[in-house]
């Protein structure tokens, strides 16, 4: 086998930077992006995109902090090269606030950011509803630029984009040696994977650039992303919704409660609504798996399931795959071709 074919179905922020990884690591292979939906269109393209992890109940916090702290360095050092513009990665400083002391006062992430630490009785004066707070810097993908600069960096290491819709990852078979299935939601119809449902999220994107600052209820339900072109205002978290029409009623009530604390926000305009559908899972699946039918074997990773927290954690995560990816076009290329794996 000379050069392995490797196929990413999926082009949201976990395909674009799983197909990249492997693209830089793996040697002698070509790498195919395979999708239905590519950017402005996929639910990566909806998020804040704000590095604050999410919790993922199933998955050891050790493990957690490892793909966080892996996503924020290199996202870091793209904010910090000539690149950030381009690929729309900033820094971004502002206020975690409760209403109730909250169990954990310092999160497991709270090291990885930069200068966190709890807000002052002077900070907290802007927020009178509020009890406690926590004040740090940390990262913002812009969608609209990072998933193009992904899709651009893929590309430019030689690796192609079709846009197709997969019903069986045995389609793949006659085409390609590996499949990573970065899926997202679309894993539940393509794996079976009845674990995987959407939690709705619908938000604002507003026009207030006089809001420098993020704000984020520490219940994750309201809060005030701004980013180089607008402020995401959010939002909701609706567990087994599958409407992607945005409602009147809610928005009012996104702006109402983001008012509530930014009252500047009385003056936003052109005011858009969106809708995404969260990729959820009580963990993200990172797993290979030999698929067989008959004589025919195919691997696959599986790379979905990030649920809130893609922009969190991606680069970790592709990392992980990215291994798990090596190990087998390893074996593939050792192994006695007649039992292949
Ligand atoms: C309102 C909202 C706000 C958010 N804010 C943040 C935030 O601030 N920070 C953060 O970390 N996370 C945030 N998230 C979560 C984040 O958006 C997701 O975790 C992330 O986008 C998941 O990425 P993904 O690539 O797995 O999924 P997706 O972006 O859904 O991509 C899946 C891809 O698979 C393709 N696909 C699916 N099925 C098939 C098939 N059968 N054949 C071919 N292609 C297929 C799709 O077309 C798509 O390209 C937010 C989410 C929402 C909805």
């Amino acid at each position: 086998m000379d050069v392995m074919q490797i196929a990413v179905v999926g082009a949201g922020v976990v395909g674009l930077s799983t197909a990249l990884c492997i693209s830089n690591v793996v040697p002698r292979s070509s790498v195919t992006v395979i999708s239905d939906k590519f950017t402005p269109h996929t639910t990566s393209d909806v998020a804040a995109g704000m590095l604050i992890p999410h919790t993922y109940a199933d998955i050891s916090v050790h493990k957690q902090k490892q793909w966080f702290r892996e996503t924020f360095d290199h996202l870091f050092a793209i904010a910090n090269s000539s690149e950030a513009g381009d690929a729309g990665v900033h820094l971004v400083s502002g206020w975690q606030i409760f209403r109730n002391l909250p169990t954990e006062e310092i999160p497991f992430w709270a090291d990885v950011v930069l200068g966190f630490r709890k807000m002052t009785e002077s900070e907290l004066k802007k927020f009178p509803q509020h009890v406690f707070g926590q004040a740090f810097t940390t990262l913002k993908c812009e969608s609209p630029s990072y998933l193009p600069w992904l899709e651009k960096k893929v590309k430019a290491n030689g690796g192609l984009m079709r846009t197709r819709r997969i019903e069986d990852l045995w389609e793949l078979h006659s085409s390609y040696d590996i499949v990573i299935n970065c899926s997202g939601l679309g894993s539940r119809e393509l794996t079976g994977d009845s674990k995987m449902l959407p939690v709705r999220g619908q938000v604002l994107k507003v026009q207030a650039p006089w809001v420098k600052h993020f704000i984020r209820d520490g219940n994750g339900l309201t809060y005030i992303y701004p980013g180089s072109s607008n402020v995401t205002l959010g939002g909701t978290r609706q567990k087994g919704d599958w409407n992607l029409s945005p409602d009147p009623e809610i928005s009012r009530d996104i702006l109402s409660r983001c008012c509530a604390l930014e009252s500047s926000l009385h003056g936003a305009y052109n005011i858009k609504e969106a809708v995404g559908l969260r990729p959820s899972r009580p963990g993200v699946r990172l797993q290979k798996e030999l698929l067989v039918q008959d004589d025919r074997r195919l691997p696959v990773v599986h790379h979905y399931g990030h649920g809130s927290g893609g922009f969190s954690v991606h680069w970790g995560t592709a990392l992980e795959a990215t291994k798990l990816v090596s190990e087998l076009a390893h074996t593939l290329r050792t192994s006695d071709p007649k039992t292949k794996l």
